[in-house]
């Protein structure tokens, strides 16, 4: 069923996906953005977490494909990478350099902001779509707030002409973290949402560069993704043991070097995070970040926690209201979760508006509690590991010995997961599924084969009888060696050199 008008409020990543959807759907689709859009792959003042590196989960590039076909493959040409994470990124885990080899796994690799001008390249095609710029969403209108007959039934907006509203079937909130059709809602009667958050004070902190020429790299580069993980122990040792630390690739040979952390200061100015990278666990982090050739300044960010507007909560939820994005749901980055969290509900909204054609309450109600579910996959997720920290501030900070339980846990069966993973297929590629959105924590939880594998592999450890080595000295070069499909001898041994391992 074809129906008139629909407004998204924001023409970022969850907008233009809400864009895509409607536009099956709509006569006329308008996207209101407060920014004037650049043409090309630009930062621009409505996203400055564009500023940091930004992982499209395999589930969102999915989404998004589904949503505007040939994403993909715009976005490769533009640039992107196709990289396979266990093959093309060294990663130093807890024990060392994890071993580089075959996984189930790939990953497109690319700046958000080449995502988002793909994205707007899309949506260009599509003729029902009108994107709006300069334009600041200022309130909604609608009647009858909070009851059962109330309605959403447009937006007010500011351009540099004047004041202005807009009437729509439906309308879509895209407008961020920070968007207000909460105040807006109530200031016309409506109950606000309950709201779920938890900030585990989580701060970014990132800088642009390029690489040097493929010939000036020695040899040892194999990489193409450096990934350096917290220290897990409590010993003596430099605030930058405990970053979360990354060199990740970009396109154009550039890479974007960044610096996380639960709850520790993180440098702004360039000297402190040149001197703070030297500090990272793995001495190649600060050395690889001084071969590139820095572009930017640094940037810092703390606008990082976890915040769920519980929309599908309310006895009466606001008829002819969506909202997608971080409007809805944000996450703390570490989990990279946001844009396909927002794509995922593009597609709920699509589904629904198939399915379905009064725009009524029953319908509303409904598209919440999808999202819901949609949404609990990627909130458990980031709560597993954001609940154990004692600094953390919110509603879903739970009681003392749950974040001691969750803090001693959390990092032991990562390790167990990412040990078993090296030789249990299953288990590598069911970490795969949730880290991707493609399966929850809950399901893992479940799952007796997955903890089958786990458990048969600390036995063949304990007997010494697991083959691919990790644990590589972190002090060394990351080994290049390819340990897809590595039968040597029964070993547990922690190698020092990848070169001892020749003959793989
Ligand atoms: C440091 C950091 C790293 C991240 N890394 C990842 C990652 O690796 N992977 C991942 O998937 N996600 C990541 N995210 C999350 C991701 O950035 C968001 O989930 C995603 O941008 C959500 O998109 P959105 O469209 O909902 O909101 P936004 O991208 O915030 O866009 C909101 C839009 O609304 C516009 N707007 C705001 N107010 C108004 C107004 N009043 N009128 C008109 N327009 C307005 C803004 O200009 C903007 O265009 C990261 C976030 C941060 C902070």
């Amino acid at each position: 069923m074809r129906r008139n008008t629909a407004v998204v409020l924001g023409g970022s990543v969850a907008g233009l996906c809400a864009a895509g959807v409607l536009a099956r759907h709509f006569d006329e689709v308008i996207v209101l953005e407060r920014d004037r859009l650049p043409a090309d792959a630009q930062h621009r003042r409505g996203v400055p977490q564009s500023k940091h590196p930004h992982f499209l989960l395999n589930s969102g590039r999915r989404a998004i494909g589904e949503i505007f076909p040939g994403f993909e493959e715009a976005l490769i040409a533009a640039g992107g990478m196709h990289l396979m994470p266990s093959m093309d990124a060294a990663y130093c885990e807890n024990d060392g350099w994890a071993p580089r080899k075959s996984g189930s796994m790939t990953m497109v690799y690319s700046s958000r902001v080449l995502i988002e001008r793909i994205l707007r390249d899309k949506v260009r095609e599509v003729p029902a779509i009108e994107i709006r710029e300069g334009v600041t969403v200022t309130g909604l209108r609608s009647t009858g707030g909070g009851t059962a007959r109330g309605r959403v039934e447009g937006v007010e907006f500011r351009t540099a002409d004047g004041d202005g509203h807009l009437p729509a079937d439906l309308v879509v909130d895209a407008l961020g973290r920070g968007s207000s059709v909460v105040d807006w809602l109530r200031a016309d009667g409506w109950t606000a949402p309950p709201e779920r958050t938890l900030d585990a004070k989580v701060t970014y902190t990132s800088r642009w560069y390029d690489l040097p020429p493929a010939d000036r790299r020695p040899e040892t580069w194999w990489w193409k993704h450096l990934v350096v993980t917290p220290a897990q122990d409590t010993g003596d040792h430099p605030a930058e043991h405990e970053f979360l630390s990354n060199i990740f690739p970009i396109e154009g040979d550039r890479v974007i070097v960044c610096m996380g952390s639960w709850g520790i200061e993180m440098p702004r100015k360039v000297e402190a995070f040149e001197a703070a990278a030297d500090r990272v666990r793995a001495p190649l982090f600060g050395r690889a970040a001084r071969a590139c050739t820095p572009t930017s300044e640094v940037h810092l960010t703390r606008s990082t926690g976890n915040k769920w507007r519980r929309f599908d909560l309310l006895d009466v939820p606001p008829v002819g209201l969506v909202c997608i994005g971080d409007a809805i749901c944000a996450f703390n980055p570490f989990y990279a979760q946001g844009m396909s969290s927002a794509s995922r509900s593009a597609l709920i909204l699509d589904a629904m508006l198939r399915e379905r054609d009064a725009l009524d309450l029953a319908f509303f109600r409904e598209f919440l509690a999808r999202q819901k579910k949609s949404l609990d996959v990627p909130w458990m997720l980031a709560m597993a590991r954001d609940q154990a920290y004692d600094f953390a501030t919110g509603t879903e900070v739970v009681a003392a010995w749950r974040r001691r339980l969750a803090a001693r846990l959390s990092w032991p069966i990562f390790n167990a997961i990412n040990a078993a993973s090296r030789e249990d297929a299953y288990v590598e590629q069911t970490f795969a599924k949730v880290f991707n959105l493609d399966k929850s924590l809950k399901e893992m939880a479940k799952d007796p084969r997955f903890w089958f594998g786990i458990a048969r592999y600390k036995l063949r450890q304990r007997l010494g009888r697991t083959v691919v080595p990790g644990g590589f000295d972190d002090r060394q070069e990351p080994p290049g060696t390819d340990f897809t499909g590595y039968t040597g001898a029964a070993s547990t041994r922690t190698a020092q050199r990848g070169d001892d391992l020749v003959g793989a």
